[in-house]
């Protein structure tokens, strides 16, 4: 078997070691069920207790109180860009959207196949190297919600906190969920694919506040209705990827909580930002005070020097820096579970690479 390598993947990212160690201890049998989590019913006391607990971690850590709904669905963050307006977009209604890159452009497609849907802020025009300062923002009548992306995977930016807007938030936390604490009163459903920041792939967790979700419309298909899954356990839902979420969610409560989880991001994305900052050779691509703890992007001069960086750091087993294809430029994810010691391996590696290659 080959060693762990510093890995900065972007997503599927990496994921606590210690949850690993566990899940590989459990792998054929799971306490005393005498089979793996994948091999007993979703609806075994085993099983049960998993997501009941998984549940009762994330009311704990977010302090989301009982008028919040926890579901835990497939299909990905994707799925929800879709989802959403189906159940909130009424057709009285317009839904705001602000447009700060290509997973918010994917929601607006998909919103814009169901109804009225008003982009009334955008970040294109810059390159989407910011948040629109929330005073730019166009304000429109009695909006059904207005949707946000808090973190920019792609792009490196993020927003600097919790939006001030009237009327309900919607918003895809794929890439900073339970990286720091969150204003819930701000929101009405909150969605996060869980393997960037919370696990691995196969669950979307939702989390919608009860009278947000009673305003949903009415005939929809059963499996694309909130109100379906807020009911009742409906069908099998991605058990294995669930029992991971758990162990991490155990791993975050251990390890200090959303305050924590805030404090080391910080740290963290500051031990590279600095290096970034202190040298003419890297150049971030976010704006200042829009730059994001989780996905940090820079560009070198050339894009002869970005192969060569990620290929010299690969060799020096620093994994998974090139940006993403539509982006170019290198993207370092600094995700909750990402070490601070591979941090602090990159902040020395760029020191040295610009040193002899600079
Ligand atoms: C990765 C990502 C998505 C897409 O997630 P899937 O689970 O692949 O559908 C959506 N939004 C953001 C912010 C992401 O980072």
């Amino acid at each position: 078997m080959g060693e762990r390598l510093h890995n900065f993947s972007a997503g599927p990212g990496v994921l606590p070691e210690s949850v690993l160690i566990e899940v590989r201890d459990e792998l054929l049998c799971f306490r005393d069920a005498g089979a793996s989590i994948m091999e007993i019913s979703h609806r075994s006391p085993q099983y049960t207790s998993v997501v009941e607990s998984a549940r009762e971690l994330l009311r704990e850590l977010l302090g989301l109180d009982p008028s919040w709904h926890i579901l835990f669905l497939q299909g990905g963050a994707s799925m929800q860009f879709y989802q959403v307006p189906l159940n909130f977009l009424t057709p009285g209604n317009a839904a705001a959207y602000v447009n700060t890159g290509a997973w918010s452009k994917k929601a607006i497609a998909e919103a814009q196949r169901i109804g009225h849907t008003e982009v009334v802020a955008s970040s294109a025009d810059t390159g989407f190297d910011q948040i629109p300062e929330r005073s730019t923002w166009k304000s429109i009548a009695d909006p059904a919600y207005t949707h946000i992306t808090t973190n920019n995977t792609i792009f490196g930016t993020q927003f600097a906190s919790d939006p001030e807007v009237e009327g309900v938030v919607v918003a895809d936390m794929s890439s900073d969920f339970l990286s720091r604490p969150v204003r819930l009163d701000d929101y009405g459903l909150i969605y996060a694919g869980a393997q960037k920041n919370l696990g691995p792939a196969g669950v979307t967790v939702v989390l919608i506040k009860d009278d947000f979700l009673q305003r949903r419309n009415a005939d929809l298909p059963t499996m694309l209705d909130y109100g379906t899954h807020a009911a009742k356990l409906f069908n099998t839902p991605p058990v294995f990827a669930v029992y991971v979420v758990e162990k991490v969610l155990q791993w975050i409560k251990a390890g200090g909580g959303l305050d924590e989880m805030a404090r080391r991001n910080e740290q963290k994305a500051g031990l590279i930002y600095s290096v970034i900052d202190a040298s003419d050779f890297y150049s971030g691509v976010a704006k200042h005070g829009h730059r994001s703890l989780m996905n940090i992007t820079f560009r070198l001069p050339a894009p002869e020097q970005e192969t060569a960086f990620v290929d010299r750091a690969k060799a020096e087993g620093l994994v998974a820096l090139k940006g993403h294809r539509s982006a170019g430029g290198i993207r370092a994810s600094t995700y909750n579970a990402c070490p601070t010691d591979s941090v602090r391996a990159l902040a020395a590696f760029m020191t040295e690479f610009e040193r002899t290659a600079g």
